[in-house]
């Protein structure tokens, strides 16, 4: 199975991809954790990455494209996949459909995830995870058990994306609306939208998106 999840920044797709990937055996492709990867290598290409991305910009299509075509290839893909965070432009979206037919698959389903755009600004800059498991947490929402401890791993090390500062959310959700958003009515026309009210609790999220997957 091939999924999609679209929203966007904060909507919560990164922790329902999670839910996917340890229920369904899924393979989760998050472009931002390959990007913050590379840019945490201090390669080269990791430092023009660092700078698109903490100014809230898009990263070039024909790099995500090529990313994406190498990642799904990869064997942890044969049992299907859930995309998070691509395709953010319609000529990703559009050479997704291309790539995918090339090797006989298609996508199943694309799962909006609705937020009002207030709520994400609150959600992005509460939010940090555990800097060894990636566990994520909420300064408002989702805090640790025991203080300063992370739940899943008991390491002590916490750490804040350095794009999830006002001014960055800011450009990350006009990009959103000028670049990804046309994608919902891309994914429509072709009859494999779905979408679910992102502002519901997690669980109640994961179970509606189960029941449009299962
Ligand atoms: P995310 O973790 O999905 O919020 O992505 C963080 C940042 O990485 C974004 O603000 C973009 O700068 C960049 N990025 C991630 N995925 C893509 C993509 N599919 N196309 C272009 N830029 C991306």
């Amino acid at each position: 199975m091939q999924l999609i999840l679209l929203g966007p920044p904060g909507a919560g797709k990164g922790t329902q991809a999670s839910f996917l990937e340890q229920e369904h055996g899924l393979a989760k492709l998050s472009t931002g954790d390959m990007l913050r990867a590379e840019v945490k290598s201090g390669s080269e290409l990791g430092q023009e990455l660092q700078e698109v991305m903490s100014s809230g910009k898009l990263v070039d299509d024909s790099l995500m494209i090529s990313l994406i075509r190498e990642r799904i290839a990869k064997p942890d893909c044969e049992r299907g996949f859930i995309l998070d965070g691509f395709p953010r432009t319609l000529a990703q979206a559009e050479a997704l459909t291309t790539m995918l037919e090339e090797v006989d698959r298609r996508l199943q389903h694309v799962i909006e995830l609705k937020v009002d755009d207030e709520a994400l600004v609150e959600r992005i800059s509460g939010r940090y995870s555990c800097a060894k498991c990636g566990e994520g947490y909420h300064d408002s929402f989702k805090l640790p058990k025991q203080d300063g401890v992370c739940d899943k791993c008991g390491s002590t090390e916490f750490s804040r994306r350095a794009d999830d500062n006002a001014e960055t959310v800011a450009s990350r959700l006009d990009a959103y609306h000028a670049q990804t958003e046309p994608l919902v009515a891309y994914y429509r026309d072709l009859g494999i939208l779905a979408s679910v009210d992102g502002m519901a609790e997690m669980d109640e999220v994961q179970r509606q998106i189960n029941g449009i997957i299962l």
